[in-house]
Protein backbone atom coordinates (compact mmCIF):
# COMPACT_ATOMS: atom_id res chain seq x y z
CA UNK A 1 0.00 0.00 0.00
CA UNK A 2 1.01 3.27 -1.13
CA UNK A 3 1.81 5.13 2.12
CA UNK A 4 0.86 8.96 0.47
CA UNK A 5 -1.56 9.84 -2.54
CA UNK A 6 -1.51 13.44 -3.56
CA UNK A 7 -4.33 13.91 -5.37
CA UNK A 8 -3.09 17.09 -8.03
CA UNK A 9 0.16 17.73 -9.53
CA UNK A 10 0.36 21.65 -9.60
CA UNK A 11 2.38 23.51 -7.09
CA UNK A 12 0.94 22.26 -3.91
CA UNK A 13 1.20 18.57 -5.04
CA UNK A 14 4.43 18.34 -6.31
CA UNK A 15 6.27 20.92 -3.24
CA UNK A 16 4.11 17.92 -0.84
CA UNK A 17 5.33 15.19 -2.95
CA UNK A 18 9.33 15.94 -2.99
CA UNK A 19 9.11 16.25 0.57
CA UNK A 20 7.23 13.24 1.90
CA UNK A 21 9.57 11.47 -0.32
CA UNK A 22 12.37 13.18 1.04
CA UNK A 23 11.46 12.05 4.49
CA UNK A 24 11.11 8.17 3.20
CA UNK A 25 7.73 7.95 2.22
CA UNK A 26 6.16 6.20 -0.62
CA UNK A 27 4.61 8.31 -2.89
CA UNK A 28 2.10 8.75 -5.47
CA UNK A 29 0.39 11.69 -7.61
CA UNK A 30 -2.50 11.33 -9.33
CA UNK A 31 -3.11 14.51 -11.54
CA UNK A 32 -4.92 15.27 -14.97
CA UNK A 33 -2.24 16.46 -17.29
CA UNK A 34 -0.47 19.57 -16.98
CA UNK A 35 -2.38 20.80 -20.07
CA UNK A 36 -5.50 20.93 -17.94
CA UNK A 37 -4.37 23.17 -15.13
CA UNK A 38 -4.72 26.58 -14.44
CA UNK A 39 -1.24 27.40 -14.02
CA UNK A 40 -0.82 26.04 -17.77
CA UNK A 41 -2.91 29.32 -19.30
CA UNK A 42 -0.03 31.27 -17.43
CA UNK A 43 1.94 33.38 -20.00
CA UNK A 44 4.34 34.65 -17.51
CA UNK A 45 5.66 34.12 -13.75
CA UNK A 46 7.33 37.25 -12.20
CA UNK A 47 6.96 36.60 -8.14
CA UNK A 48 8.01 32.77 -7.97
CA UNK A 49 11.57 32.77 -6.54
CA UNK A 50 14.42 30.47 -8.29
CA UNK A 51 12.44 30.60 -11.87
CA UNK A 52 12.50 34.18 -13.41
CA UNK A 53 10.09 35.19 -16.02
CA UNK A 54 8.98 31.68 -16.91
CA UNK A 55 5.76 30.50 -18.26
CA UNK A 56 3.09 28.68 -16.62
CA UNK A 57 3.71 25.61 -19.14
CA UNK A 58 7.55 26.37 -17.90
CA UNK A 59 7.56 25.90 -14.67
CA UNK A 60 5.07 22.78 -14.83
CA UNK A 61 7.88 21.39 -17.15
CA UNK A 62 10.54 22.06 -14.55
CA UNK A 63 8.53 20.84 -11.80
CA UNK A 64 7.96 17.55 -13.98
CA UNK A 65 11.62 16.83 -14.37
CA UNK A 66 12.13 17.09 -10.70
CA UNK A 67 9.02 14.68 -9.98
CA UNK A 68 10.55 12.13 -12.46
CA UNK A 69 14.23 12.53 -11.22
CA UNK A 70 12.94 11.51 -7.87
CA UNK A 71 11.47 8.49 -8.93
CA UNK A 72 8.12 10.03 -8.25
CA UNK A 73 4.76 7.81 -9.59
CA UNK A 74 2.31 9.92 -11.66
CA UNK A 75 -0.72 8.46 -12.56
CA UNK A 76 -2.43 10.74 -15.40
CA UNK A 77 -6.14 10.40 -14.68
CA UNK A 78 -8.81 12.12 -13.03
CA UNK A 79 -9.78 11.24 -9.08
CA UNK A 80 -12.94 10.31 -9.10
CA UNK A 81 -13.39 10.37 -5.04
CA UNK A 82 -12.02 8.79 -1.94
CA UNK A 83 -13.22 6.65 0.58
CA UNK A 84 -11.90 6.01 3.98
CA UNK A 85 -11.41 2.54 5.12
CA UNK A 86 -10.61 2.33 8.63
CA UNK A 87 -6.94 3.28 8.76
CA UNK A 88 -6.39 3.78 4.84
CA UNK A 89 -8.30 5.57 2.45
CA UNK A 90 -9.47 3.60 -1.53
CA UNK A 91 -9.26 6.31 -4.25
CA UNK A 92 -11.21 5.48 -7.25
CA UNK A 93 -10.46 6.49 -10.67
CA UNK A 94 -12.83 4.68 -12.54
CA UNK A 95 -11.84 1.37 -13.28
CA UNK A 96 -8.78 1.43 -11.28
CA UNK A 97 -8.60 2.02 -7.28
CA UNK A 98 -5.10 2.73 -5.00
CA UNK A 99 -4.88 2.56 -1.66
CA UNK A 100 -2.66 4.89 0.80
CA UNK A 101 -2.46 5.27 4.59
CA UNK A 102 -2.38 9.22 4.27
CA UNK A 103 -4.19 11.17 1.54
CA UNK A 104 -3.11 14.89 0.24
CA UNK A 105 -5.42 17.07 -1.33
CA UNK A 106 -3.89 19.60 -3.74
CA UNK A 107 -6.89 19.70 -6.32
CA UNK A 108 -6.42 23.77 -7.06
CA UNK A 109 -9.68 25.06 -7.38
CA UNK A 110 -12.92 24.20 -9.11
CA UNK A 111 -14.18 27.21 -11.17
CA UNK A 112 -18.07 25.28 -11.86
CA UNK A 113 -20.54 25.06 -8.70
CA UNK A 114 -22.84 21.95 -8.73
CA UNK A 115 -25.87 22.17 -10.55
CA UNK A 116 -29.36 22.23 -8.79
CA UNK A 117 -29.95 18.66 -8.08
CA UNK A 118 -26.53 17.33 -8.54
CA UNK A 119 -25.78 16.64 -5.04
CA UNK A 120 -29.29 15.44 -4.55
CA UNK A 121 -28.85 12.87 -7.51
CA UNK A 122 -25.48 11.94 -7.19
CA UNK A 123 -25.45 7.81 -7.11
CA UNK A 124 -29.17 7.94 -8.44
CA UNK A 125 -28.96 9.28 -11.32
CA UNK A 126 -25.85 11.53 -11.80
CA UNK A 127 -22.62 10.15 -12.23
CA UNK A 128 -18.98 11.52 -13.20
CA UNK A 129 -18.20 8.71 -14.85
CA UNK A 130 -18.98 6.95 -18.17
CA UNK A 131 -16.54 4.33 -17.51
CA UNK A 132 -17.42 3.45 -13.66
CA UNK A 133 -21.26 3.67 -14.28
CA UNK A 134 -22.34 3.92 -18.00
CA UNK A 135 -23.51 -0.04 -18.09
CA UNK A 136 -26.53 0.79 -15.55
CA UNK A 137 -27.67 2.70 -18.75
CA UNK A 138 -27.89 0.24 -21.05
CA UNK A 139 -30.47 0.48 -23.39
CA UNK A 140 -31.41 4.08 -21.38
CA UNK A 141 -31.17 7.54 -22.07
CA UNK A 142 -29.12 9.71 -20.49
CA UNK A 143 -27.43 13.40 -21.04
CA UNK A 144 -23.85 14.25 -20.70
CA UNK A 145 -22.50 17.98 -19.89
CA UNK A 146 -19.41 17.47 -21.91
CA UNK A 147 -16.68 20.23 -19.93
CA UNK A 148 -13.48 18.10 -19.87
CA UNK A 149 -11.41 17.16 -22.45
CA UNK A 150 -12.35 13.58 -22.60
CA UNK A 151 -16.08 14.20 -22.73
CA UNK A 152 -16.64 13.77 -26.26
CA UNK A 153 -14.72 10.58 -25.87
CA UNK A 154 -17.33 8.81 -23.13
CA UNK A 155 -20.44 9.73 -25.02
CA UNK A 156 -19.44 7.79 -27.97
CA UNK A 157 -18.52 4.75 -25.28
CA UNK A 158 -22.01 5.82 -23.62
CA UNK A 159 -23.34 4.72 -27.63
CA UNK A 160 -21.46 1.95 -28.04
CA UNK A 161 -22.53 0.10 -24.85
CA UNK A 162 -26.63 1.17 -26.00
CA UNK A 163 -26.93 4.06 -24.09
CA UNK A 164 -29.35 6.93 -26.17
CA UNK A 165 -27.33 9.82 -25.28
CA UNK A 166 -28.37 13.57 -25.43
CA UNK A 167 -24.81 15.17 -25.70
CA UNK A 168 -24.40 19.29 -24.09
CA UNK A 169 -21.34 20.37 -25.23
CA UNK A 170 -19.82 24.12 -23.54
CA UNK A 171 -21.75 25.71 -26.84
CA UNK A 172 -25.50 24.23 -26.45
CA UNK A 173 -26.24 25.20 -22.76
CA UNK A 174 -25.34 27.11 -19.92
CA UNK A 175 -27.56 26.38 -17.00
CA UNK A 176 -28.79 23.10 -15.89
CA UNK A 177 -31.23 21.69 -13.26
CA UNK A 178 -31.52 18.26 -12.58
CA UNK A 179 -34.89 16.47 -11.90
CA UNK A 180 -36.84 13.32 -10.41
CA UNK A 181 -38.28 11.78 -7.32
CA UNK A 182 -36.39 8.75 -6.44
CA UNK A 183 -33.69 9.02 -8.98
CA UNK A 184 -33.04 11.21 -11.92
CA UNK A 185 -36.45 11.93 -14.54
CA UNK A 186 -35.02 14.71 -16.77
CA UNK A 187 -32.80 17.60 -17.51
CA UNK A 188 -33.55 21.44 -17.86
CA UNK A 189 -30.30 22.70 -20.13
CA UNK A 190 -31.21 26.54 -20.79
CA UNK A 191 -34.92 26.19 -19.93
CA UNK A 192 -35.38 22.97 -22.04
CA UNK A 193 -36.18 19.70 -20.54
CA UNK A 194 -35.01 16.53 -21.57
CA UNK A 195 -36.65 13.23 -20.00
CA UNK A 196 -33.28 10.92 -18.79
CA UNK A 197 -32.80 8.57 -17.13
CA UNK A 198 -29.05 9.42 -15.71
CA UNK A 199 -26.76 12.54 -16.21
CA UNK A 200 -23.37 12.24 -16.92
CA UNK A 201 -21.52 15.40 -15.89
CA UNK A 202 -18.01 15.30 -16.90
CA UNK A 203 -15.83 17.99 -15.68
CA UNK A 204 -12.07 17.98 -15.40
CA UNK A 205 -11.76 18.60 -11.45
CA UNK A 206 -14.29 17.66 -8.81
CA UNK A 207 -15.29 20.00 -5.76
CA UNK A 208 -13.49 18.21 -2.64
CA UNK A 209 -16.99 18.14 -1.04
CA UNK A 210 -17.69 15.47 -3.70
CA UNK A 211 -14.60 13.96 -3.93
CA UNK A 212 -14.72 12.73 0.33
CA UNK A 213 -17.87 13.59 1.71
CA UNK A 214 -17.89 14.45 5.17
CA UNK A 215 -15.02 16.84 4.68
CA UNK A 216 -15.51 19.96 5.88
CA UNK A 217 -15.32 23.09 3.78
CA UNK A 218 -14.87 26.70 4.64
CA UNK A 219 -16.28 29.19 2.03
CA UNK A 220 -16.36 26.44 -0.94
CA UNK A 221 -12.45 25.66 0.08
CA UNK A 222 -11.08 22.79 2.38
CA UNK A 223 -10.77 23.79 6.04
CA UNK A 224 -7.45 23.31 7.29
CA UNK A 225 -5.52 24.05 10.29
CA UNK A 226 -1.75 25.75 10.24
CA UNK A 227 -0.71 22.41 9.92
CA UNK A 228 -2.49 21.67 6.72
CA UNK A 229 -4.81 19.21 8.51
CA UNK A 230 -8.51 18.86 7.62
CA UNK A 231 -11.65 17.37 9.18
CA UNK A 232 -10.63 14.20 8.53
CA UNK A 233 -7.92 12.10 10.70
CA UNK A 234 -5.17 11.35 7.90
CA UNK A 235 -6.38 13.59 5.20
CA UNK A 236 -4.08 16.90 4.58
CA UNK A 237 -4.61 19.65 1.98
CA UNK A 238 -2.31 22.78 0.40
CA UNK A 239 -2.77 25.16 -2.01
CA UNK A 240 -5.42 26.85 -3.73
CA UNK A 241 -8.17 24.29 -2.62
CA UNK A 242 -7.19 26.08 1.22
CA UNK A 243 -8.47 29.57 0.00
CA UNK A 244 -7.24 32.56 -0.90
CA UNK A 245 -4.65 34.07 -1.97
CA UNK A 246 -4.24 31.99 -5.39
CA UNK A 247 -0.13 32.02 -5.45
CA UNK A 248 2.20 29.47 -6.31
CA UNK A 249 4.41 30.69 -3.82
CA UNK A 250 1.36 29.23 -0.79
CA UNK A 251 1.02 26.26 -2.33
CA UNK A 252 4.53 25.69 -2.69
CA UNK A 253 4.87 26.60 1.34
CA UNK A 254 1.54 24.65 2.31
CA UNK A 255 2.43 21.56 -0.07
CA UNK A 256 5.90 21.62 2.27
CA UNK A 257 3.60 21.19 5.86
CA UNK A 258 0.94 19.05 4.51
CA UNK A 259 3.65 16.33 3.71
CA UNK A 260 5.50 16.94 6.85
CA UNK A 261 2.54 16.54 8.83
CA UNK A 262 1.44 13.94 7.24
CA UNK A 263 4.54 11.93 7.37
CA UNK A 264 4.52 12.69 11.49
CA UNK A 265 1.13 11.06 11.11
CA UNK A 266 2.24 7.99 9.37
CA UNK A 267 4.93 7.38 11.68
CA UNK A 268 2.30 7.52 15.13
CA UNK A 269 -0.01 5.00 13.20
C1 LIG B 1 -3.78 32.74 -15.85
C2 LIG B 1 -3.17 32.56 -14.48
C3 LIG B 1 -2.01 33.26 -14.14
C4 LIG B 1 -1.43 33.09 -12.87
N1 LIG B 1 -0.29 33.76 -12.61
C5 LIG B 1 0.30 33.60 -11.41
C6 LIG B 1 1.54 34.26 -11.09
O1 LIG B 1 2.08 35.01 -11.90
N2 LIG B 1 2.08 34.07 -9.87
C7 LIG B 1 1.51 33.25 -8.93
O2 LIG B 1 2.06 33.08 -7.84
N3 LIG B 1 0.35 32.60 -9.19
C8 LIG B 1 -0.26 32.75 -10.39
N4 LIG B 1 -1.44 32.10 -10.67
C9 LIG B 1 -2.05 31.25 -9.61
C10 LIG B 1 -1.39 29.88 -9.56
O3 LIG B 1 -1.55 29.25 -10.82
C11 LIG B 1 -2.02 29.01 -8.47
O4 LIG B 1 -2.02 29.70 -7.23
C12 LIG B 1 -1.26 27.70 -8.29
O5 LIG B 1 -1.15 27.01 -9.51
C13 LIG B 1 -1.95 26.83 -7.25
O6 LIG B 1 -1.31 25.60 -7.16
P1 LIG B 1 -2.09 24.29 -6.67
O7 LIG B 1 -1.10 23.20 -6.70
O8 LIG B 1 -2.81 24.58 -5.42
O9 LIG B 1 -3.24 24.05 -7.75
P2 LIG B 1 -3.19 23.87 -9.32
O10 LIG B 1 -2.00 24.53 -9.91
O11 LIG B 1 -4.52 24.32 -9.81
O12 LIG B 1 -3.00 22.31 -9.53
C14 LIG B 1 -4.03 21.40 -9.26
C15 LIG B 1 -3.89 20.24 -10.22
O13 LIG B 1 -4.77 19.18 -9.79
C16 LIG B 1 -5.47 18.70 -10.91
N5 LIG B 1 -6.72 18.09 -10.42
C17 LIG B 1 -7.78 18.72 -9.87
N6 LIG B 1 -8.71 17.84 -9.51
C18 LIG B 1 -8.23 16.64 -9.85
C19 LIG B 1 -8.76 15.33 -9.76
N7 LIG B 1 -9.96 15.09 -9.23
N8 LIG B 1 -8.02 14.30 -10.21
C20 LIG B 1 -6.79 14.51 -10.75
N9 LIG B 1 -6.25 15.74 -10.88
C21 LIG B 1 -6.97 16.79 -10.42
C22 LIG B 1 -5.69 19.92 -11.78
O14 LIG B 1 -6.03 19.55 -13.12
C23 LIG B 1 -4.32 20.57 -11.64
O15 LIG B 1 -3.39 19.99 -12.55
C24 LIG B 1 -2.03 32.24 -11.92
C25 LIG B 1 -3.20 31.56 -12.27
C26 LIG B 1 -3.76 31.71 -13.51
C27 LIG B 1 -5.03 30.94 -13.85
Amino acid sequence: MTDIIIIGGGPAGVSAALTAKNRGKNVKIISNSPEQSNLWKSKLIENYPGCPNVSGEGILKIFREQIDGAGIDIIGVRALNALPMGNSFSVSCGKDYFDCKALILTMGITQQTTYPGEENFLGRGVSYCATCDGMLYRGKKVAVIGLNEEAGSEAEFLRSIGCEVEFFDKSRAKKYEIRGDESVTAIVADGTEYFVDGVFILRSTIAPGSFLPGLALENAHVAVDSAMKTSINGVFAAGDCTGRPYQIARAVGQGNTAALSACEYLDKI
